[in-house]
């Protein structure tokens, strides 16, 4: 019997993907990332700033990053229809500076 450990694709996925240590961040919460801190996609900066409602955080961390979902279409009163418009990878440390009261 093959044994999960052989194989070369499941050890990498352990090792590059681990639990982020992290307070819970609520829905609702307001959070403004810089240019230099998400990705819109994985290898490519973002060219301007964004203000997020949070909808979710992913507690799940790779590379030094992790999945925010939430709101870019209002910054009160999210108004789109969909449960979250804005969902990128985002530096773990610009959430966390955020969580701890500023950067
Ligand atoms: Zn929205």
């Amino acid at each position: 019997m093959r044994r999960r450990e052989d194989r070369p694709e499941f050890a990498v996925a352990v090792a590059a993907v681990t639990a982020v240590d992290l307070p819970e961040v609520p829905a609702g919460t307001v959070m403004q990332f810089a240019a230099a801190d998400w990705y819109p996609s994985p290898r490519r900066h973002a060219e301007h700033d964004v203000t997020v409602v949070v909808a979710a955080v992913y507690r799940q961390e790779l590379a030094g990053r992790i999945w925010v979902r939430g709101h870019v279409c209002s910054w009160h009163e999210p108004d789109c229809g969909t449960s979250a418009c804005w969902e990128y990878q985002v530096h773990t440390s610009a959430v966390r500076a955020q969580l701890g009261g500023g950067r």
